[in-house]
């Protein structure tokens, strides 16, 4: 009796050991998204999810549908609630402050996520992507498309900026300019609208319809007898809106060739444009990876490791440095999409063509 006791004892501890570590045997992780809108956003919290929760985390994500004040109650009901880390993809990077304070009187860890939170001391680290480098490759695919250096110009482009409340996009804007600068110093580049710098360009709260109406002003006021070569658009959500534009005044069709347009975070609808030959480039960035890294600095954190950062120079939020993990961008064109995105498993074929 007293063997089989045992036997069956050490039965059950070898099944709950082969087990996987599904329950929640490790603190609640908040994380705060700003917006179901895009399709990237909804990976990253998917992903999120999946990675904490394999890991044994509790999780509580929550969407504010880009609304500032949503996402405030939302992260102050994480705190009350007892979350130990906070992981938070802001929508105005400037307006934690409050709930971050509380936050850190509770010994919670903040992790921003692919966006800085700014103007405050109460972040202890940023997860994200060479949000420079994103921009410097969006201008190269622009320069690809338009065949320089062999093809000399001079050529039309107009340029898009993200939402003036996001650091990234500041970030993106200016590894743009550092590629685009010189060619428009040079004349090879004409910004026919002269609309320069965040302060003209930006798009608030990377509206697609916002860009959509811009673009229409400067067709009509600009490009009433001039032909507009390429735009500079920093999100996938915006290139839609800006190429719809141009299709209504005829670009795409009969010997009017659409523009090269640039995007980011290869959505589907920009790969889908892609392969038509419309949207001429986006940026991939693998969710699946930020996911990770993520989870790898709650964890180190929670246990007192020392959490993966490889960069400790680059994002001043106002009030300090934040120590940093930076991922690799990816250019994706006609030329490469398979070999990137579908073999690397982030998409199926079907799920684009
Ligand atoms: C992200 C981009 C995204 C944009 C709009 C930025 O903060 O880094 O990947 O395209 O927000 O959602």
């Amino acid at each position: 009796m007293k063997f089989a006791a045992t036997l069956s004892a050490l039965a059950l501890g070898a099944a709950l050991l082969a087990a996987p570590a599904l329950a929640q045997d490790k603190p609640t992780v908040g994380i705060a998204m700003p917006t179901k809108s895009s399709a990237r956003w909804i990976a990253d919290g998917d992903n999120m999810v999946k990675v904490l929760t394999e890991r044994g985390y509790g999780t509580d994500l929550q969407y504010a549908e880009d609304d500032i004040p949503n996402q405030l109650s939302q992260i102050e009901n994480m705190v009350t609630k007892g979350a130990k880390v906070l992981v938070i993809a802001s929508i105005d990077g400037t307006t934690l402050s409050d709930v971050l304070q509380q936050a850190k009187d509770q010994n919670i860890i903040v992790i921003a996520y692919d966006r800085l939170i700014r103007d405050t001391p109460n972040v202890d680290y940023y997860a994200t992507f060479d949000n420079f480098q994103v921009g410097v490759q969006q201008a190269q695919s622009l320069l690809k498309g338009l065949g320089l250096p062999e093809a000399k110009g001079p050529f039309n482009i107009e340029l898009f900026g993200g939402s003036p409340d996001d650091n990234n996009a500041y970030f993106f804007y200016d590894g743009a300019m550092s590629v685009l600068q010189p060619l428009i110093d040079s004349g090879q580049l004409v910004v026919q609208s002269g609309q320069t710098g965040m302060d003209k360009v930006s798009t608030l709260r990377w509206d697609g319809a916002t860009a959509q109406a811009r673009m229409d002003n400067l067709l009509s006021a600009y490009y009433g007898d001039k032909r507009v070569d390429a735009v500079l658009s920093p999100y996938d959500g915006l290139s839609i809106g800006i190429l719809s534009s141009l299709k209504g005044v005829g670009y795409g069709s009969g010997d009017m060739k659409m523009p090269i347009v640039s995007g980011q975070d290869a959505e589907v609808p920009s790969v889908k444009s892609i392969l038509a030959g419309e949207q001429y480039s986006t940026i991939f960035k693998d969710t699946r990876d930020l996911a990770r890294v993520t989870a790898d600095m709650v964890d180190a954190a929670l246990s007192g490791k020392d959490v993966p950062v490889n960069d400790t120079k680059t994002y001043n939020n106002g009030v300090k440095v934040v120590p940093s993990y930076l991922l690799k961008p990816v250019e994706v064109d006609k030329s490469n999409w398979e070999e990137v995105l579908i073999g690397s498993g982030y998409y199926t074929k079907d799920q684009v063509e």
